[in-house]
């Protein structure tokens, strides 16, 4: 139940998101099974962890492959960006004789729900 959660979210939740979602589902969870549910789907490799540039722990699916995140500054909810909006390619050599690898990246703003409740 608790992977359905993570699995359907719109981008990585936090133990709170993950408990919250569950009670919407009619599903009565403690925070503690949570937690240690969450540790259990950790262990599996069923999920992963993501940590923000804030240093905030949320959790996403382990297979979701290369993707970005966005987090927005008014209701805090992260979301997964389906296009990578930083084009450099495995091995690109920037600048300073860096060779590019991977990255992982968190931009911030307005989430579109937000944007719209602004102008209301
Ligand atoms: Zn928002
Ligand atoms: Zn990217």
């Amino acid at each position: 139940m608790i992977l359905e959660v993570i699995a359907e979210s719109e981008g990585p939740l936090s133990v709170s998101q993950i408990l919250m979602r569950a009670k919407k589902k009619k599903v009565a969870l403690g925070i503690a099974t949570v937690y240690r549910t969450v540790n259990l789907l950790l262990d599996g490799k069923q999920i992963q962890s993501v940590i923000l540039p804030s240093g905030e722990t949320r959790y996403e699916s382990a297979d979701l492959g290369h993707h970005d995140h966005f987090q927005c500054r008014e209701c805090r909810n992260v979301f997964d960006l389906s296009v990578c909006p930083l084009h450099l390619a495995r091995g690109t050599i920037i600048p300073g004789g860096f060779i590019v690898e991977d990255h992982e990246m968190t931009l911030y703003g307005v989430c579109p729900k937000c944007a719209r409740k602004r102008k209301l």
